[in-house]
């Protein structure tokens, strides 16, 4: 038996990982490269195998760096079964649609753009279609269940395990029947951090002969999340004492439904002025997060428990959901007490930048950021101190309090990454979806553990 490797592989982005053995062709995930220009392009790319001749896909969870190729695979020829949990299936609809959309609107805009360059050429076609994504959705058969053995056939079983990461998110055991004997491969897909209040904590598997994990944090130690919380609330205890507004970057998925229910929190124990404004201005967070209100399976008992009651985690009294663009440009006349929660998460588009174009340059606001930002993003760039950004074609001085959060995080820390590992005491361990840097810190941490590390296109047999 043999994986080889075709994304994810010293880098984050567009994990893709090809299982073989006696006949069957597996794929677990099939996600997007993301950030910059080079990494994107490779998406276009041939994927380094025949998608005819892939037989079943398991996907981790609705990422899109996980899920955002699967309708180019199947636009090139995969006609086989994809198994998800109910909750992945149901986000990756929503993350699907949204990315096919964007590059729709972006091959859109280059020959917009071509054309009054007065090129004949019109650049690159969009990678897939909205109706690429219904034949993709079309793929999708059984659905799993944590712990719950799913046959492949040939000798193969799959149990997705709570992964603890986002809704729906799950790793992935292989076992593979030979000779009388059971040999076990463990593909981790992204692991939670433990302790966050939706979601229960990363479920080990009680063994493996070889584990495929990822490292994104694999060079670092989290901040503690109570903390980070207390910070979030003096951030808007004190703006609101200023007069201002509360704006807050947020990823759509996971994210923005943990805010609301810290928002709600704050609101019950008094931390946060019952009379404040929220606005979720995002219309894939409001959908996401009534996905999110439709699965109360995949919770935390005492989240599941505030449900069962009839309650809403996700809802408090001043909650507005802004779907509308009428709506969204109606925030702009509230000019103090209240939160913003806008995509995208690293401010490099979504209605976010227009709320900036409003607030940034007020003293009185404030600027919460509490979520990753690559290089190169408008809100790594308010991070690290610019005094001015442009937005739409103006040059918007950034006088707002900067607050940077850091202890949300939806991945394990090394201890936890380490922990997770250790228990299922693996013959061989094949590092995938991180930085080269953070990879191999993480491979010294297991001295003298047999190691892999593959580069893209690599094969190794198991
Ligand atoms: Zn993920």
């Amino acid at each position: 038996m043999k994986i080889s490797f075709h994304g994810a592989d010293r880098g984050v982005t567009g994990s893709c990982h090809l299982f073989e053995h006696g006949g069957k062709r597996v794929l677990v995930d099939c996600g997007m490269f993301q950030g910059g220009r080079e990494l994107e392009e490779e998406n276009a790319e041939p994927f380094g195998f025949a998608p005819e001749s892939i037989d079943i896909v398991l996907l981790t969870h609705a990422h899109l760096d996980h899920c955002g190729r699967l309708p180019l695979l199947v636009k090139r020829g995969f006609r086989g079964e994809i198994i998800a949990t109910s909750a992945t299936r149901d986000l990756a609809k929503l993350v699907l649609l949204d990315a096919a959309h964007l590059q729709e609107e972006e091959a859109m805009h280059r020959r917009r753009r071509a054309a009054r360059h007065g090129h004949k050429e019109p650049g690159p076609p969009p990678l897939y279609g909205e109706l690429d994504v219904f034949d993709a959705l079309d793929r999708f058969g059984r659905n799993a269940v944590y712990a719950r053995p799913i046959d492949l056939g040939a000798g193969l079983r799959a149990t997705f395990l709570d992964a603890g990461h986002i809704l729906g998110s799950a790793s992935v055991v292989l076992e593979i029947a030979e000779g009388g004997a059971t040999k076990t491969v463990v593909f981790s897909g992204d692991i939670g951090n433990a302790g966050r209040p939706l979601l229960r904590a990363p479920v080990t598997p009680p063994s493996a002969d070889t584990v495929v994990m990822e490292t994104t944090y694999g060079d670092r130690r989290h901040k503690a999340l109570a903390p980070s919380v207390e910070e979030l609330y003096q951030a808007i205890g004190e703006t609101f004492r200023r007069g201002g507004n509360v704006l807050i970057p947020t990823f759509a998925l996971e994210r923005a439904q943990e805010l609301l229910f810290f928002l709600r929190e704050g609101v019950e124990r008094g931390r946060i002025p019952g009379s404040t404004q929220v606005f979720l201005d995002s219309p894939m967070a409001i959908t996401a997060t009534e996905i999110y209100r439709r699965h109360p399976e995949c919770y935390d008992p005492e989240t599941a428990e505030l449900f069962r009651d009839g309650g809403d985690p996700f809802s408090l009294r001043g909650l507005h959901v802004t779907r509308e663009v009428a709506e969204s440009e109606a925030i702009d006349a509230v000019t103090g007490g209240a939160i913003i929660m806008a995509g995208s998460g690293m401010a490099t588009g979504g209605r976010i930048r227009r709320h900036f174009q409003r607030n940034l340059w007020r003293a009185d606001s404030s600027v919460v950021f509490v979520g990753f930002a690559a290089a190169g993003t408008l809100a790594r760039a308010i991070i690290d101190g610019a005094t001015h950004v442009r937005l739409y074609g103006d040059d918007v001085a950034v006088r707002a309090q900067v607050h940077t959060i850091n202890g949300f995080s939806a991945h394990a820390d090394q201890e936890e990454l380490l922990a997770w590992r250790e228990s299922m005491h693996p013959e061989r361990t094949i590092l995938v979806h991180g930085e080269e840097k953070a990879m191999g810190l993480f491979a010294e941490r297991l001295g003298s553990a047999r190691v892999e590390m593959p580069k893209l296109g690599d094969e190794i047999e198991i």
